[in-house]
């Protein structure tokens, strides 16, 4: 095996990583001695010669995703002891295995302290998201490690690292069981049933983030009719059917998405006609819909993936929460979120006030009644807050 590379930082580049900020930058490099390859294990020194961390090493913006600021060996055992740290900690929070809820987040990249690793537990299968190389070189020993501590309740484990992947790099197989050939596609939240399309969904199949507000709205939806807009699996619409809403629609310009709603509106309430779900762009139906809805939810996928596109982005959310906003009834509530890790929860909030004042022709009262954020089972390292990517907020109309 090749000697562990060392990546010396020029001098003043090295605050961040003290303060246990887990990414070195291309731009912060003096030099690298050796030879390392994508993927491979190399050693962060200051230009002083103090070893600031230990991580995987790749072509990019990002040189280094450090694992590790201690100066240890990195074993079997040092995997190990993060992953048990992960489950337990789904434990503490009741995610993981309940009568209520079995499927979770596991690891959450830099917020589980493995940047470029993201797991999802849906019942028995784990979905394995690598965002760098040195994190998928360790797919198989992962697997193994996560079978070693799960046990028998865990039946495969499969690679969905095709689109997460960079590009250009190594052309190994992506995509498959690494463990296991079944995966367990049904799983429950609140006692809610969902049906996942891993192979074929979006990211991993669901948006588990989502959970607490979705179960926030199973709350306040008794009697309510619901607009659920960007519905994908019909999360936010088996919840308010659930929490007693006298009628709940589900919007995606997605035909796929609808299919995924309707079953799932069938697996937990059989045939109901309080239920419709309407492949249609969400603009256009906010554009011709009647004002009848008492709570709308607006969960579009991220306007900005990128800080050059932030000012079209945050117009977008005005533009959307405006237009939701003009339609919701007197009385009414509007969920509204944002999962752009480059919108601050600052702008987000600006761009949803500036749309709802705007739209509040009849001068009546707007208020917001809850703060949404990503739930536990997606931790925000201290050291690394741009984990922080889900903002949501919750307003009334009175
Ligand atoms: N609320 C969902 C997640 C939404 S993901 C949940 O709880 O699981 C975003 C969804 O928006 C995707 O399903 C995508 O198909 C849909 N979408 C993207 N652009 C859209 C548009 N212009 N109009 C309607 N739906 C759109």
């Amino acid at each position: 095996m090749n000697k562990v590379a060392k990546i010396v930082l020029k001098s003043g580049k090295d605050s961040s990583l003290k303060r246990f900020h887990p990414w070195v930058f291309s731009g912060a490099i003096k030099k690298i001695d050796g030879y390392p390859a994508e993927g491979d294990i190399v050693k962060v020194y200051s230009n002083q010669d103090e070893f600031l961390g230990t991580g995987h090493y790749q072509v990019g913006t990002i040189s280094v995703r450090v694992f590790s600021f201690d100066d240890k060996e990195i074993n079997r055992e040092f995997w190990k002891s993060k992953f048990d740290a992960a489950i337990q900690l789904r434990k503490v929070i009741g995610v993981f295995n309940t009568e209520q809820n079995n499927v979770c987040r596991l690891i959450h990249g830099e917020g589980d302290g493995m940047p470029g690793l993201i797991l999802d537990y849906y019942n028995g299968t784990i979905v394995l998201q690598a965002h760098s190389i040195g994190m998928h070189r360790n797919r198989i020993l992962f697997a193994e490690i996560l079978h070693e501590l799960i046990g028998n309740q865990l039946i495969s484990v499969y690679d969905k690292s095709e689109s997460t992947l960079p590009f250009k790099a190594e052309t190994e197989i992506r995509t498959g069981f690494l463990t296991g050939h079944k995966l367990n596609n049904q799983v429950l939240e609140y006692g809610n049933k969902f049906f996942i399309d891993i192979e074929e969904g979006q990211k991993t199949g669901f948006f588990i983030d989502q959970r607490e507000s979705r179960r926030l709205l199973q709350e306040m939806s008794a009697g309510k009719k619901v607009l659920n807009m960007f519905c994908y699996t019909g999360g936010f619409s088996v919840t308010a059917l659930n929490g007693g809403a006298e009628l709940v629609h589900s919007v995606d310009s997605s035909q796929k998405a609808i299919e995924l709603t309707n079953r799932n509106v069938e697996l937990n309430f059989g045939k109901t006609d309080k239920h419709e779900a309407f492949a249609v762009d969400a603009f256009k139906f906010l554009d011709e819909m009647q004002p009848i809805y008492d709570i709308i939810v607006l969960d579009p996928p991220a306007f900005a993936k990128h800080n050059n596109v932030l000012h079209n982005a945050l117009k977008g959310y005005k533009n959307l929460n405006f237009k939701a906003f003009e339609k919701l009834k007197t009385g009414g509530l509007l969920f509204t979120f944002s999962c752009s890790q480059v919108v601050s929860k600052h702008d987000f909030r600006m761009a949803v006030m500036t749309g709802a004042a705007q739209a509040n022709e009849n001068k009546q009262n707007v208020s917001i009644l809850h703060q949404l954020s990503q739930p536990a089972d997606h931790p925000v390292s201290i050291f690394h807050p741009e984990g922080e990517y889900l903002k949501g907020l919750v307003l009334v109309k009175s």
